[in-house]
C-alpha cells in the first residue's frame, strides 16, 4: 500500500498481519462441485466444497480442524478436534476460493468439517465480517448454520442481532436412534433440542432447517417419516432429507430412490415440508459426512 506513509507501513507491521490459506489441492467432481484442501501454517489440513446452484455460489465452510461429536455416519468425525479455526481462517475459506476461481461467493453454509456452535465465537465473528458492507457483503438470509444441537448454543444464537438461518442435524425419529448415531443426543435429547426449536423460532421469527441423511433401513422407514411428523409437528420448519454418500469405515448403506420418495411422500402427506435434495460431490468424497482429509486424495 505505497498510498500511506512509510512510518505508517512500519507501524502496522509491527501490529497487524495479512494472512492467506495456502491451496494445497483442488478436486472437481462431474457435476461441477469443485473441493479445495487448504493447508493452514501449523500444517493442519482443512477441506472447503463450492457448489454451484442456478440461485449462486454457495461454499461449504469448515470451522474447525477435525470434530469431537463422533456422529456415527460422518468421515468428518472420524479425526478428533485438533483445533478451533481463528476468525481468518474462516474468512479466508471464502476469499481465497473467490479469488482462485475468480467468482462471487452469494451463499455461505457452515456445514462442512467441526461443530460451528463449538467454536461459536469465532464463527459469529466470521458472519458479522462476511455479512458487513465494508467486507463481503453476504446477506444473512443467504448464510446458513448447522449444528448436531448443542441447546445453550441454539438459545444464544437466537439472541444475535444478525439474524442468519439455523439448520438442525436430526437424522432420527427418536431418542433411541439418535442416541445410537450421534452421542450429543445423550447430553441434549430430542424433547429439550425441538422445544429450543421452538422457542428460537418464538425469538427469531425465522423457520429452521431439519437435515436428515437417509440411511437405509435405520431411518428411513414410512413409520419413522410419521415419527419425524409427529415430532416437529408445529414448528415453523422443513426437512431437508439428504442422500447418505457411503464411508468405507462405517457399515451403512445409501437408502436407494423409492425408499427416499416414499419417505419423502409420507411427510408431504402428513403435512410436514420437505425437500428431497440432489445429491452433489460424491465422485470426489466432497458430499454432506463424507469431508476429510485423505492423504490419497491430494493431487
Ligand atoms: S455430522 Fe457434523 S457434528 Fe457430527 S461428526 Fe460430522 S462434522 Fe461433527
Amino acid at each position: 500500500m505505497t498510498n500511506i506513509s512509510k512510518s505508517l507501513r512500519e507501524e502496522l507491521k509491527q501490529i497487524m498481519e495479512i494472512k492467506n490459506l495456502e491451496v494445497h489441492s483442488v478436486q472437481k467432481s462431474s457435476d461441477g462441485t469443485i473441493k479445495f484442501l487448504f493447508k493452514l501454517e501449523d500444517g493442519s489440513l482443512i477441506e472447503t466444497v463450492l457448489m454451484t446452484y442456478n440461485y449462486g455460489k454457495s461454499v461449504c465452510v469448515t470451522s474447525q480442524v477435525g470434530c469431537n461429536m463422533g456422529c456415527n455416519f460422518c468421515a468428518s468425525g472420524l479425526i478428533k478436534k485438533a483445533r478451533d479455526l481463528e476468525v481468518f481462517e474462516l474468512v479466508s475459506q471464502i476469499t481465497t476460493v473467490e479469488k482462485y476461481l475468480g467468482v462471487r461467493i452469494s451463499h455461505v453454509v457452515v456445514m462442512g468439517t467441526g461443530e460451528p456452535f463449538d467454536n461459536y465465537n469465532n464463527v459469529m465473528d466470521f458472519i458479522r465480517i462476511i455479512n458487513y458492507k465494508h467486507g463481503l457483503q453476504i446477506g444473512s438470509r443467504h448464510i446458513t448454520v448447522s449444528t448436531c444441537g448443542i441447546i445453550p448454543k441454539i438459545y444464544e444464537y437466537a439472541k444475535e442481532t444478525i439474524r442468519t438461518n439455523l439448520a438442525i442435524s436430526l437424522h432420527a425419529s427418536n431418542d433411541k436412534l439418535r442416541n445410537s448415531i450421534m452421542p450429543i443426543n445423550k447430553s441434549y435429547p430430542l424433547k429439550d433440542l425441538i422445544k429450543a426449536c421452538k422457542d428460537y423460532y418464538e425469538i427469531t421469527k425465522r423457520r429452521i432447517t431439519f437435515e436428515y441423511i437417509l440411511l437405509k433401513d435405520v431411518n428411513d422407514s414410512v413409520e419413522q417419516a410419521n415419527e419425524l411428523s409427529d415430532l416437529i409437528r408445529g414448528i415453523n420448519a422443513y426437512v431437508n432429507l439428504i442422500s447418505y454418500n457411503p464411508v468405507k469405515e462405517f457399515q451403512y448403506e445409501k437408502t436407494d430412490n423409492s425408499r427416499a420418495s416414499r419417505f419423502y411422500s409420507q411427510l408431504i402427506k402428513r403435512g410436514i415440508n420437505a425437500t428431497l435434495r440432489r445429491e452433489q460431490g460424491s465422485d470426489i468424497d466432497a458430499a454432506c459426512g463424507q469431508l476429510r482429509y485423505k492423504k490419497e486424495n491430494t493431487v
